[in-house]
C-alpha cells in the first residue's frame, strides 16, 4: 500500500480541528449556522497555515445533510463523497499550474449547470494571485452575478497581486502562521499516534524551522521519520538528515562576531563543514536569523517564531547589537556567498565575511591586513629560487588527494602551486588554509601524495598569497545584492 503523506493523513475534516484561525472557522461556523454563507471567499495568508483545508471543509458543511451547528457530519452520503474526493460538484484549481484562461472558461461552463448530487458547486481556486488577466477578467463575471447554488474560495499567499476588483466581491479572510506551541503540540500527537519515537528538543526544532506553517512541519516529521527508522529522533539527526542549521550554531557565529573573535568563529565553520553540515543551508538560515534579530531590533518582538529560551537570548542578542552592525552583518554574508558562490570551497564566503566583519571589533587578534604581510614576508625569501611548473601532474595528484581525504582535496583546488628544489610550495588566499594543510596529520596525506605522484622525495611548504578580491569588489552592484537580499527575504520590506 502507498503511504499516505502526514499532512494528508491529519488534515483536519472539520473547524474545531484546525489550529490557530479561530478567528476564520469561528466566523465560517456562525455563518452556516446562520445560514448566511456568502458565495465567495478569498483566503490570505502564508503557505502551508491551512487555507485549503478550510476550503475543503466548508465546501463538505454548506453541502452536509445532517450539519450539527456549522461543522459537518462526517457520515452522511455527502460528506462521504466529498470526504473521499469522489464529489464532481466541488471543484479544484490550482493556478499556479493552471494559470490559463482554459480552466476559467471551463469553470464558467460547469457554473451553468446546477449541481448534480449535492446541494452547493464549490469551486476552489488555489494561488489565484498566479491567474493570468484574461483569466482573472472571466473569473470576475462569473463572481459579478454567481448562481445561488455557487460557492467560490478563492486562496492566495500574495493578496497584493489579486485584482481590486476580484478583493471587493469577496469577504476575505486572514489566515495567521500556527504558533509555535500548537505546531509542536501537534507534531507531539501524530508522532505518538505514528509510534514515531522523537526527543521534545527535536520537535521544538522542526516546529521553530516550520516558521508557522502546518504542512511544512509535518513533511519535516515525516521526511526525518523515513531516514530513521529505528531508535529515538533527536536534534543531531535533523541536523545531519534535513541540513538544518541549529539554534546554537547561528547564536554562538554571531556572538563571536559581536565581540570579535574571528578564530573562534573560523574554526566553528570548519567544525560544520567536517561533520557535513549544507553550508549553503547554513548560510540561508543565518540570514534568516539576523533578520530576526533585525525584527527584534527595530519593530520589538511581533510575530517572531521561536521557543521562548531562543527568543530570551535573542532578545538579548539584539539589544547588545548595533543597527548598524545587523545590516552589515547581513550584508556582508550575502555579498560574499553571492560572489563566490561557485568555488569549490564551500567554507570560504563565510570565512571572508568572519574575517571582513570582525575586523576592528574588540578582541581581533589578527586582522586580514597582517596575514597579508605575512604572505609578503614568505615570498620575498623564496624569491631566488626558480619555481617548477607542475600542471601536467597537478590533476594526478589532486586526484591521489581526493582518494585520501576529501576537505584538503577542497584545499588544495583554490591553492596556486609549484615546486622548489625539493620542496612543493603552496600558497594559499588565508592563513587559516595554510594552517589547516600545515596540520601534522594533513601534511602527511599530502606529503604521501606527493611522493606518489612525482615519485621522490618532496616536502610541503606553505605560503599565503592574498590576491582575494577585497569586500567592496565582492558585490557587483548594490542592486544586485539588494536584489539577493529581497530574494532570501521572499520581497518583504521591513518596517
Ligand atoms: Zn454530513
Amino acid at each position: 500500500m502507498e503511504k499516505i503523506a502526514l499532512y494528508r493523513k491529519y488534515r483536519p475534516k472539520n473547524f474545531s480541528e484546525v489550529l490557530g484561525q479561530i478567528h476564520v472557522t469561528k466566523t465560517l461556523e456562525n455563518a452556516l449556522k446562520e445560514g448566511r454563507a456568502s458565495h465567495a471567499y478569498l483566503f490570505t495568508g502564508p503557505r502551508g497555515v491551512g487555507k485549503t483545508t478550510v476550503a475543503r471543509i466548508l465546501a463538505t458543511a454548506i453541502n452536509c445533510e445532517k450539519r450539527k451547528g456549522g461543522e459537518p457530519c462526517g457520515s452522511c452520503e455527502n460528506c462521504k463523497m466529498i470526504l473521499a474526493g469522489k464529489a464532481i460538484d466541488i471543484l479544484e484549481i490550482d493556478a499556479a499550474s493552471n494559470r490559463g484562461i482554459d480552466e476559467i472558461r471551463e469553470l464558467k461552463e460547469k457554473i451553468k449547470f446546477s449541481p448534480s448530487k449535492l446541494k452547493y458547486k464549490v469551486f476552489i481556486v488555489d494561488e489565484v494571485h498566479m491567474l493570468t488577466k484574461e483569466a482573472f477578467n472571466a473569473l470576475l463575471k462569473t463572481l459579478e452575478e454567481p448562481p445561488e447554488y455557487a460557492l467560490f474560495v478563492l486562496a492566495t499567499t500574495e493578496i497584493h497581486k489579486v485584482p481590486q476588483t476580484i478583493l471587493s466581491r469577496c469577504q476575505r479572510f486572514d489566515f495567521k502562521r500556527i504558533s509555535l506551541k500548537d505546531l509542536a503540540e501537534k507534531l507531539q500527537f501524530i508522532a505518538k499516534e505514528e509510534k514515531i519515537k522523537i526527543s521534545k528538543d527535536a520537535i521544538s526544532m522542526i516546529a521553530e524551522a516550520s516558521d508557522g506553517g502546518m504542512r511544512d512541519a509535518e513533511s519535516y516529521l515525516d521526511q526525518i521519520a523515513s531516514y530513521k527508522e529505528s531508535g529515538e529522533i533527536e536534534v543531531k539527526d535533523i541536523i545531519e538528515l534535513l541540513g538544518m542549521s541549529d539554534f546554537k550554531n547561528l547564536y554562538n557565529l554571531i556572538s563571536a562576531l559581536k565581540e570579535g573573535k574571528a578564530k573562534e568563529a573560523i574554526i566553528q565553520i570548519n567544525e560544520l563543514a567536517e561533520n557535513g553540515a549544507d553550508l549553503d543551508q547554513f548560510i540561508k538560515n543565518l540570514v534568516e536569523y539576523l533578520r530576526k534579530v533585525l525584527h527584534i531590533k527595530v519593530v520589538g518582538d511581533s510575530n517572531i517564531q521561536m521557543t521562548e529560551e531562543h527568543f530570551e537570548l535573542t532578545k538579548k542578542l539584539a539589544k547588545d547589537l548595533d543597527l548598524a552592525y545587523i545590516l552589515e552583518m547581513i550584508k556582508t554574508v550575502l555579498n560574499y556567498s553571492n560572489a563566490f558562490k561557485n568555488l569549490p570551497l564551500p567554507q570560504l564566503p563565510l570565512e571572508m565575511a568572519i574575517v571582513s566583519l570582525t575586523e576592528g571589533r574588540v578582541g581581533v587578534t589578527k586582522t586580514a591586513e597582517k596575514y597579508e604581510r605575512e604572505g609578503e614576508v614568505y615570498a620575498k625569501e623564496d624569491r631566488d629560487i626558480k619555481g617548477e611548473n607542475i600542471d601536467g601532474e597537478w590533476p594526478d595528484f589532486l586526484l591521489e588527494v581526493k582518494s585520501q581525504n576529501n576537505s584538503i582535496h577542497a584545499l588544495l583546488k583554490v591553492c596556486s602551486y609549484e615546486i622548489k628544489g625539493d620542496e612543493l610550495c603552496l600558497y594559499f588566499p588565508y592563513k587559516f588554509h595554510k594552517e589547516r594543510i600545515e596540520d601534522i596529520k594533513n601534511k602527511k596525506i599530502v606529503e604521501k601524495a606527493l611522493n606518489k605522484v612525482f615519485n621522490r622525495d618532496l616536502k610541503v611548504k606553505c605560503f599565503i598569497k592574498n590576491d582575494m578580491p577585497k569586500p567592496e569588489e565582492a558585490a557587483k552592484t548594490e542592486t544586485e545584492l539588494l536584489e539577493k537580499a529581497l530574494d532570501i527575504f521572499g520581497g518583504e520590506v521591513v518596517n
